[in-house]
């Protein structure tokens, strides 16, 4: 019986698409259930100044570990909780979340750092977007100056109007903004030029190029350069050794992230991990 329904449900599934849409349905629903018993949780990747070394913040990135201990990434289910409306609730979370471990690592005396923040497109255009940008940095207490919200490139770029009007807001919280996985669009040099912005994220994709003489390599030479003439600074994601490091130093790059320096943590072994480099032993 269990193999005639089955085959049921192949007929009006049959195409690839069908059985692609019921992989989401059921991803969709075990996400609604993961946000209910609180299977997300934050880690948080180190970002340092390539020159001086220092650790200059950190980047919050989500995680849903099922009950079975296996993860679903955020690259899968993020734009699943897009298309569903979800990542309203959860991307506020998020930064709420972001917020206050800013403010427990500022107790422990490690101060003058920065939080960024990723926020989706269907977040950032939501109507409440900005009350609640406000309302989480009016409850926790944290400056605005050390909070950076994270927009992609694709994101930045459409519907310029709009952009332009809400990051201008933004900005008069006193909030940073980092353009995300920059290189994978498609910019529009006197747009970028516009917006009230104050770093760029140079894409993992790039990074790893770097090396090789490959064209992601240029990308990213091409990337610093017109962070200098924009006078925004340029962080690199994703490096993983110190030929890479040292090649975006000589471009001139300002800062990095990657696992050469540190993995996400979550915040116990986070915390540890800049009070070991704070006070190295
Ligand atoms: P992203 O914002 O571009 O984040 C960078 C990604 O690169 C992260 O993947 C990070 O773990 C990974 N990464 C960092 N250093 C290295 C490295 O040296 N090597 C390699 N191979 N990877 C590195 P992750 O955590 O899987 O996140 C993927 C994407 O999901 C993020 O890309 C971001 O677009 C999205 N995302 C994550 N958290 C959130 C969130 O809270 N809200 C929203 N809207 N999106 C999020
Ligand atoms: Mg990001
Ligand atoms: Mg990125
Ligand atoms: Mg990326």
């Amino acid at each position: 019986r269990a193999k005639k329904s089955r085959r049921g449900s192949f007929v009006m599934f049959s195409s690839e698409m069908g059985s692609d849409i019921r992989e989401r349905v059921r991803l969709l629903q075990s996400l609604r259930s993961a946000v209910e018993s609180e299977r997300l949780f934050i880690v948080y990747q180190p970002q340092i100044n390539l020159n001086s070394g220092k650790v200059v913040g950190m980047e919050a990135l989500i995680r849903w570990r099922n009950e079975d201990g296996t993860f679903v990434p955020p690259d899968r289910f993020i734009p699943l909780a897009e298309a569903s409306g979800m990542i309203v609730a959860i991307g506020d979370w998020v930064l709420r979340m972001a917020c206050h471990e800013l403010v427990r690592l500022q107790a422990l005396g490690l101060a003058d750092l920065r939080m960024s923040v990723n926020v989706s497109q269907i977040q950032f255009r939501h109507p409440e977007f900005l009350d609640k940008l406000n309302a989480a940095l009016l409850d926790t207490g944290i400056s605005p100056r050390c909070l950076e919200l994270e927009i992609t490139e694709s994101v930045a770029m459409e519907d310029a109007d709009f952009m332009l009007e809400t990051l201008h807001l933004v900005r008069e919280l006193g909030i940073s903004i980092a353009i995300d996985d920059f290189g994978t669009g498609y910019s529009s040099l006197s747009q970028l030029r516009q917006l009230p912005i104050d770093r760029l994220k140079i894409d993992r994709a790039f990074v790893s190029e770097i090396q090789d003489g490959a064209s992601g390599g240029h990308i990213a030479s091409m990337v610093i350069e017109l962070g200098r003439n924009l006078n925004l600074t340029v962080i690199a994601e994703g490096i993983e050794d110190e030929k890479q490091a040292q090649r975006l130093r000589e471009l001139g790059c300002h800062e990095g992230q990657g696992y050469l320096y540190a993995r996400p943590m979550t915040p116990p072994l986070l915390k540890e991990w800049l009070q070991a480099r704070d006070h190295p032993p």
